[in-house]
C-alpha cells in the first residue's frame, strides 16, 4: 500500500519526537507500504520566523516572506532524514519544488495548481522512505511560495491525490476529532468517522485540527484521511463521504467561536442599496462579513417607521477599523449612529443528518434558554445553526448543547 503520512509541527518539537516519527515512519515501510512523510515545522517555528521578518519592517514583502517561511519544513526533512538514516534507514528528503508541486502566485496563501512527482515515484521504487517539506511549493517563476498556515495539510492531501495513495494520515497531538473542545467540555468524545462537509463547517468554525482548504481539497478527489495521535496506536478518526450511518445523528459537533465582534448601526433608512453599500466597504478593506442580521423597525413613530438596524460580525482583529469604516459610512448614508460589541461568542452545531431531521433549532434555543441564555443573532445552512450569545456564557453554552443533544453517547439521537 502507498501510504502519505503528515506530522504535525508539535509532532516534530524536538529530536526525540522527530526520531519517534522516524520510527513510527519505519514500522510502516517493513510492513510492507511504500511511505511519503510530510513533515511540519517544528512546533513555533513558523510564529519565530514570522516575527523575525516582522522585526524588520512591519509590512514584509510575500515573496520575501515566503523564502523566510519556508525554512522551517526544510530544517524538520532534513532532522527526519538524518534520523532514519541513524536507525539504518534508506531515505530521501525533497523540498516542495523538488517534490513537484507547483502552486499559483499567490504568495503566503498559494493553491496547488499542478503535481509532478516524478522523483518522489524513483525513490519510491528504490525502496527509499521519502520525506517531503510541507506547506510549500514553487510558482510559475520558480520562486517558491507557501501555502497558508496549517498549509502541511494540503501537501499531504495533494501528494496523496498525485501519487494515488491509498491512505492519507494526519498526525497530531490529538487522537481524533472530537464532538467539541475536550478542553470546554469533558464529556466531548472521540468520533469514528465524520463527513467532509461537517469537518469543513468545524474548520471554518475554530476546530483547529485540521486545516480547511486541506479538507475540501480532499473532499473533491474522494481522498479518506485519518487523523490520529502521533504518538499512539489508538485508532483516530476518518474524514470521508457521508454515509447512511451518519445520516442519523442530526447533530454531529458543537463548536465555540470568541474570535468575533459585532458592529451595528442603528436606525438606517430602510432604502434599497443601503445594505450594499454598508458591506462594499468593508468587503473593500477585505473584511470577511459573517452574519448578518437586519430588522426594520415596527414601530409606528415616524422618526423610526421606515428605519433599520443593521448588524453584522466581523474577525476581533478587523473590529476597531471596522468600526472606523462605519462611523464614515454612517454620517453618509444617514444612520444615527454605530454600535460595537466586542463581547460576544458564536456557539454552533454542525451536523450533516440536520438535512433531514426538524426541531434541531428548537431544541438548540430550548437548551440555551434553560440556561438563560439570550441569543443576540441567529444563522442557519443546511448542516449548521450559529447563535451569537454574551461571550461570559460561551463555555456553559458548549456543555448545554452537548448535554441536550446527547454528543456523549454515540448514536441517533432522536428527536
Ligand atoms: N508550519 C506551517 C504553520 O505553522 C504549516 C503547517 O504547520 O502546516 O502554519
Ligand atoms: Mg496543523
Amino acid at each position: 500500500m502507498r501510504i502519505i503520512q503528515k506530522y504535525g509541527g508539535s509532532s516534530v518539537a524536538t529530536i526525540d519526537l522527530i526520531r519517534g516519527v522516524a520510527k513510527r515512519a519505519i514500522t510502516a515501510k517493513n510492513e510492507g507500504h511504500e511511505v511519503v512523510v510530510v513533515l511540519s515545522a517544528m512546533k513555533g517555528e513558523t510564529d519565530r520566523l514570522l516575527k523575525l521578518a516582522h522585526s524588520v519592517t512591519p509590512d514584509p514583502s510575500p515573496r520575501e516572506l515566503d523564502n523566510i517561511l519556508a525554512t522551517g519544513e526544510q530544517v524538520s526533512i532534513g532532522l527526519f532524514a538524518l534520523a532514519c538514516q541513524e536507525f539504518g534507514e534508506k531515505v530521501k528528503s525533497f523540498l516542495g519544488f523538488q517534490a513537484g508541486i507547483k502552486t499559483d502566485d499567490q504568495h503566503g496563501r498559494a493553491r496547488v495548481t499542478d503535481l509532478d512527482p516524478a522523483r518522489i515515484r524513483t525513490e519510491l521504487a528504490k525502496g527509499r522512505i521519502v520525506a517531503v517539506a510541507g506547506f510549500q511549493g514553487v510558482n510559475r517563476h520558480g520562486d517558491l511560495t507557501t501555502l497558508g498556515r496549517g498549509g502541511s495539510d494540503t501537501t499531504a492531501v495533494a501528494l496523496s491525490i498525485g501519487l494515488k495513495a491509498e491512505l492519507c494520515e494526519i498526525y497530531t497531538d490529538v487522537d481524533g476529532i472530537y464532538t467539541t473542545d475536550p478542553n470546554i467540555c469533558d464529556k466531548a468524545r472521540k468520533m469514528d468517522r465524520i463527513s467532509y462537509e461537517e469537518m469543513m463547517e468545524l474548520a471554518s468554525l475554530g476546530a483547529k485540527v485540521m486545516e480547511i482548504r486541506s479538507v475540501e481539497l480532499a473532499m473533491n478527489y474522494g481522498v479518506k484521511i485519518h487523523v490520529r495521535h502521533a504518538h499512539s496506536q489508538a485508532v483516530g478518526t476518518l474524514i470521508c463521504q457521508e454515509d447512511s450511518d451518519m445520516e442519523k445523528t442530526p447533530v454531529r459537533g458543537v463548536t465555540l467561536s470568541v474570535n468575533e465582534a459585532r458592529v451595528t448601526l442603528l436606525q438606517v433608512p430602510d432604502q434599497p442599496g443601503v445594505a450594499a453599500s454598508i458591506l462594499n466597504v468593508v468587503a473593500k478593506a477585505g473584511i470577511v462579513v459573517d452574519m448578518i442580521i437586519q430588522n426594520r423597525s415596527h414601530n409606528p413613530e415616524p422618526a423610526v417607521e421606515k428605519m433599520t438596524d443593521f448588524s453584522f460580525t466581523v474577525p476581533l482583529p478587523d473590529y476597531a477599523k471596522t468600526m472606523e469604516l462605519m462611523e464614515a459610512v454612517s454620517h453618509e448614508i444617514g444612520a444615527k449612529s454605530v454600535v460595537g460589541e466586542q463581547n460576544i461568542a458564536k456557539v454552533s452545531l454542525v451536523g450533516v443528518g440536520m438535512r433531514n431531521h426538524a426541531g434541531v433549532a428548537a431544541l438548540m434555543f430550548q437548551a440555551l434558554a434553560k440556561e438563560n441564555i439570550n441569543l443576540s443573532m441567529i444563522s442557519t445552512s443546511e448542516i449548521k445553526i450559529s447563535c451569537v450569545i454574551d461571550k461570559k456564557y460561551g463555555e456553559l453554552a458548549v456543555r448545554a448543547l452537548h448535554d441536550a443533544f446527547e454528543l456523549e453517547r454515540p448514536g441517533d439521537k432522536v428527536i
